[in-house]
């Protein structure tokens, strides 16, 4: 019992740091600049910060929210992403326990949670994390497939070597599927519905979750996503003179493909043998 309390607070505090990493890279890779250097710095004064001011929540909270020199305010999020990857980080811990599966959701939470906040504030999903998710996801399963010696879950019987060309090719369909979709659209439309980045993001959630936890991410994804632009139509938002309907304005998908990222990797596998047993 001890010991669990202490390795959930201990996960929260590795989140913690992690999340104030992921802060500077949601600043930072959308315009394409290092995550190493220089080091961070206020935002609207540009006064480079003191350690002491850079303790992830806990500096926010001692400084009220505020920059020390200029005293501008701190975006609300730059606290909230810390405090989400720390929570998601404790949850990966008491989910998966201790092994490379904990490794793995940690991964992908972080991953997803970056890409979220960036998509919502820019609309962009930047290669560093997608693409560079990918290959980090690959090796992780191949560490996984190896670490493990007990059941790998539906592929049980497979070889190694099976399993991770299995994974490959889930990837491979992963990106191939939104890529006809999106070929498809524009015949029709004419127009671009979803962005190369929404693609990579799903083949990225491949790598970690493999093909039908996937499926079930971008399932969750489109509902929710329609749901959100029935409301904004409701409220009548969207609906202007040059965006005659609510499919022709830009939604943030990533947004949404995040959210139901995550759901599929703490109840992915529940809904999807739930689901198997009402059809059987
Ligand atoms: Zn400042």
């Amino acid at each position: 019992m001890i010991f669990s309390v202490f390795f959930t607070f201990f996960a929260f505090l590795v989140g913690l740091a992690f999340g104030s990493f992921l802060n500077v890279c949601i600043v930072r890779l959308p315009q394409d600049e290092s995550v190493i250097r220089p080091r961070s710095r206020c935002p609207n004064c540009q006064t480079p910060l003191r350690t002491r001011d850079n303790v992830p929540l806990l500096s926010w909270l001692l400084l009220r929210g505020r920059c020390r020199s200029c005293r501008w305010q701190i975006p609300l999020h730059y606290p909230l992403v810390e405090l989400a990857t720390g929570v998601l980080f404790a949850v990966c811990f008491l989910h998966f326990g201790t092994g490379v599966h904990t490794l793995q959701a940690m991964t992908l939470s972080f991953l997803l949670l970056g890409l979220m906040v960036m998509d919502w504030q820019t609309g962009l999903l930047p290669d560093d994390l997608t693409l560079g998710g990918i290959f980090v996801g690959i090796l992780l399963y191949i560490l996984s497939v190896y670490a493990l010696p007990e059941p790998r879950g539906q592929l049980i019987l497979t070889a190694p070597e099976m399993a991770i060309v299995i994974r490959l090719l889930a990837i491979a369909g992963a990106a191939l599927l939104p890529l006809a979709v999106r070929w498809i659209y524009r015949k029709i439309r004419k127009r671009e519905g979803l962005g190369l980045g929404d693609v990579k993001m799903l083949a990225m959630i491949a790598a970690f979750l493999g093909f039908r936890q996937t499926m079930l991410t971008l399932f969750l994804a489109i509902v929710a996503g329609a749901m959100y632009a029935l409301l904004l139509l409701r409220k009548n938002h969207m609906v202007t003179a040059e965006e005659p309907s609510p499919w022709s304005a830009t939604l943030p998908f990533g947004v949404f493909l995040g959210l139901a990222g995550l759901y599929s990797l703490f109840f992915g596998e529940s809904t999807i043998s739930l689901y198997m047993r009402f059809f059987r």
